[in-house]
């Protein structure tokens, strides 16, 4: 692990402990050169699991493509990071518990129901990106609980 602010490879981990409930191992770590701390996540692969899409093509599930759509849908909203990396975990560990695929349905609908819990904004672009209203009435509604 290279450090990030002098490129030294030369790092030492001067903390490490659980989180995201035991899913991943958080490290501080510490450049020996510069003495530039930073932060390191390990998490396990979900290298076996694959999405299949809308047209029935499959494509390896990739987190930050996912993760990147909803940070989109929170622009200047405020919700966190660690928000998001929870919400995440929490799906990835239902998606891959049975099967080794997952419909981009299921995806979109559950990150939507994920976040309906989260902010109420973010919910509404992720849903209206995602078209997953059945109609502009149903938006309307959406929008309209927004605003009372
Ligand atoms: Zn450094």
């Amino acid at each position: 692990m290279h450090c990030p602010h002098c490129r030294s490879a030369d790092t030492a981990v001067i903390d490490s402990r659980l989180s995201e409930e035991g899913r991943a191992v958080r490290r501080r770590r510490e450049c020996t050169s510069c003495q530039h701390r930073f932060t390191t996540f390990e998490r396990q692969e979900l290298s076996s699991l694959i999405v299949v899409k809308r047209d029935g093509t499959r494509e390896p599930y990739s987190r930050p493509k996912i993760e990147r759509g909803v940070w989109i849908a929170c622009t200047k909203r405020p919700v966190t990071q660690a928000q998001i990396d929870k919400l995440l975990s929490t799906l990835e560990e239902k998606w891959s518990a049975n099967k080794q695929e997952v419909p981009s349905s299921t995806i979109g609908e559950d990150v939507m129901r994920e976040l309906k819990t989260i902010d109420q904004v973010a919910y509404i672009r992720f849903a209206s990106v995602h078209r997953e209203f059945k109609d502009v009435e149903e938006f309307k509604e959406e929008l309209g609980k927004l605003f009372k």
